[in-house]
């Protein structure tokens, strides 16, 4: 899975996947931005909408106000005729609804030919008209619209149109015009002159003109009266509505400057445009997290590389183990050495198909202990793997726990070593040895020999001499008695020297016996172990080690006594190097005999001793190899018997050969 996905990592075509990520990256930045700005956009219209319909609504406001203001003031003005008041009582009554409605600037009362009867003028303001300047003419202003109210029945209003005043100001006024009916006929009129100006003030008040511009209008958009300051603004919400009047008709018109125009409008508004200067400035940081990221990720495929390109040029193979004991990687030098592919040893777990069958249970027992937790030796240990052709092959292991990030360890690594060609150098090596070690013994041999033949020759021939002079003196001159006795003295001499010379050999290989020391069973067996390993190893030979525990020692020539060990193995061994023997264990035991003595074996599995080789054992020079010597049982068996006992061997079970010999206790 993990190789998958790094062979995953490595293949991506970089230049490809920038290229996309690019073309995403814009587009989802600029879908944002377009989000963001019909967001903006909708926030600004809903408000703009919204100040619409206030505006809007308010200008009805202000219509029916104003309408019920002039209707009020039309019951107001029929309220000063009650009782036919006399023209003087008329004027007081007029005068205090002038000072109460402001918007009225003068009332006249008229007879029915438009006859002025009485007249009262605003105390806020100077007399619009001059007395007596009104025109009383049937087509004047006054006279139609009095004929409107005529027709109607009922209050009638001229167009508005502009007095000039004596301040040099001048104001927009409009006329009503109010028929005084008496029993159906027409008695009179009542004439309000109306301040459109003062209208604005007075009936719709502050709070209507103080946040935004309200005018009466013509109908082209000439204004004839205006309350409230226009401000200036980029953009205005206007409203406008008809005043529907008898006689004529206003327009009025409600400016607002109010708000909309700036860069935030109002909360939704600011609220929107933050929430998009947030989504974008995250955005940004997202982006600048990725633009890191792929940094990362294009760091590690080059790292993962690296590591791939370093793995695959080891020639050290790799194993990768989880702490399930089931192989969780494995390089190609690995697979190439085992001769099994990757996919064939990943996730394998109890017995590995390089275990060699014969060791399996051996491996298996060391798989558990490693797995217990015990960590192996730093220098690494010896095994042998079997490639897939069969072939044993030695190995050198050196494993160290697989820590992860979190500090917890999720198994072993293990670099294996092929010691092939090592063992072979050393193997050479160690023959070579062995041949120059026999050859100096040869020849030492060789040397001895002729000494003590030329030591031996001498007193041989002279008693060789002796005897013949004595028999010659015996045959010829049966009274030379004195002669023959100093012969026969002198034969005794020469065979005393001779004697002395086998005595002399003697005493060399007595001389040994003070070359003994007390030794630990265990040391004598470890001392001869690694050379008897290195030739398991050769002949695919297990050794198993069966020493008793808590043993004396023993007093012994070391040095002869573990030549005896190496024998008697080699032996063993090359007895089981037959073709076809599948169980080839070799026991060294050691363990006490009685009180006295340390009983050691060395017991094979090999072909055995038949019953006509067993009665030539140990005699020297007797051998059924093509390189051996013949000595090394009866090297043995000397040995043996210097130490006071004598070598056995007896048949093993079920097949192969025990031999064993005991030393005494130190
Ligand atoms: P060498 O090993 O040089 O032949 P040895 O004296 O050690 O001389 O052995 C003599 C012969 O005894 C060997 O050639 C072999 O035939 C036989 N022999 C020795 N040990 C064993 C054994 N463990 N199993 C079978 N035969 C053996």
């Amino acid at each position: 899975m993990r190789a998958w996905n790094i062979q995953r990592l490595l293949k991506v075509p970089k230049v490809r996947s920038a290229w996309r990520r690019r073309v995403l990256w814009t587009s989802l930045l600029l879908l944002l931005l377009l989000l963001l700005g019909i967001l903006v956009w909708l926030a600004g219209r809903y408000e703009a909408g919204q100040e619409q319909t206030r505006i809007e609504r308010a200008t009805s406001e202000a219509v029916s106000d104003i309408r019920a203001a002039f209707s009020r003031n039309s019951r107001s003005l029929l309220a000063t005729q009650y009782g036919d008041p006399k023209p003087e009582l008329w004027s007081l009554a007029a005068y205090s609804l002038l000072r109460e409605r402001r918007e009225m600037v003068r009332i006249e009362w008229r007879d029915s030919n438009l006859k002025l009867i009485a007249e009262t003028d605003s105390p806020y303001r100077s007399p619009v008209f001059d007395p007596g300047e009104r025109p009383e003419t049937p087509n004047s202003e006054l006279a139609q619209n009095c004929s409107n109210a005529r027709r109607f029945s009922g209050p009638s209003y001229s167009s508005s149109y502009y007095v000039p005043l004596d301040d040099g100001l001048g104001i927009e006024v409009m006329e009503l015009c109010l028929p005084l009916v008496e029993s159906g006929r027409v008695e009179g009129y009542l004439v309000a002159l109306y301040a459109l100006h003062d209208v604005l003030e007075e009936v719709l008040g502050r709070q209507v003109t103080r946040h935004q511009e309200v005018a009466f209008t013509e109908g082209d958009g000439t204004r004839l009266a205006v309350m409230g300051t226009a401000r200036r603004a980029s953009r205005v919400f206007s409203a406008q509505q008809l005043v529907d009047l008898p006689g004529t008709t206003l327009v009025l018109r409600l400016d607002s400057w109010r708000g909309s125009p700036d860069l935030f409008p109002n909360l939704l508004t600011a609220l929107v445009t933050a929430l998009a200067i947030a989504l974008v400035s995250i955005l940004y940081q997202l982006g600048k997290d990725t633009r890191r990221r792929l940094k990362a990720e294009t760091d590690l495929a080059d790292a993962l590389a690296f590591r791939k390109a370093m793995e695959d040029s080891l020639i050290t193979g790799l194993r990768a183990r989880d702490t399930q004991g089931r192989i969780t990687y494995v390089n190609p030098a690995f697979c190439q050495m085992v001769g099994f592919s990757a996919s064939e040893l990943v996730g394998q777990s109890a017995k590995a198909p390089y275990w060699p069958p014969e060791f399996a249970d051996e491996y298996k027992r060391r798989q558990d202990i490693r797995l217990a937790g015990n960590s192996p030796p730093r220098e690494g240990f010896e095994s042998v793997f079997m490639h897939r052709d069969g072939t044993r092959f030695p190995v050198l292991i050196i494993e160290a726990p697989l820590i992860n990030a979190q500090g917890h360890q999720t198994g072993w690594m293990s670099a294996c070593l092929d010691i092939r060609e090592q063992k072979r150098v050393e193997e050479i090596s160690r023959a070579s040895q062995e041949r120059l070690q026999a050859t100096a013994r040869l020849t030492m041999m060789g040397e001895m020999a002729s000494l003590l033949s030329h030591e031996l020759n001498q007193p041989l021939a002279a008693i060789q001499s002796y005897a013949t002079g004595s028999i010659n003196l015996l045959r010829d001159e049966p009274d030379a008695r004195r002669d023959v006795e100093i012969a026969i003295q002198r034969i005794a001499q020469q065979a005393e020297r001779a004697g002395k010379v086998i005595k002399s050999v003697h005493d060399f290989v007595r001389r040994r016996d003070q070359a003994r020391e007390a030794v630990l069973p265990q040391s004598l067996i470890d001392a001869v172990l690694p050379l008897i390993n290195l030739q398991a190893r050769k002949l695919s030979v297990q050794v198993r080690l069966e020493v008793a525990p808590g043993l004396p020692a023993v007093q012994c020539d070391r040095t002869m006594v573990e030549q005896v060990l190496l024998n008697l193995a080699r032996n063993g061994m090359q007895a089981m190097d037959l073709p076809g023997t599948r169980n080839r264990v070799l026991t060294l035991s050691v363990h006490r005999a009685n009180d006295r003595r340390i009983e050691f074996s060395v017991a094979d599995q090999g072909m055995g001793i038949s019953d006509d080789i067993a009665a030539q054992l140990f005699t020297p020079f007797f051998t059924t190899k093509v390189e051996g010597m013949g000595l090394g049982l009866s090297f043995c068996r000397t040995v043996a018997e210097q130490h006071g006992d004598t070598l056995v061997f007896l048949p093993n079970q079920p097949q192969g050969t025990v031999f064993s010999f005991a030393l005494p206790v130190a």
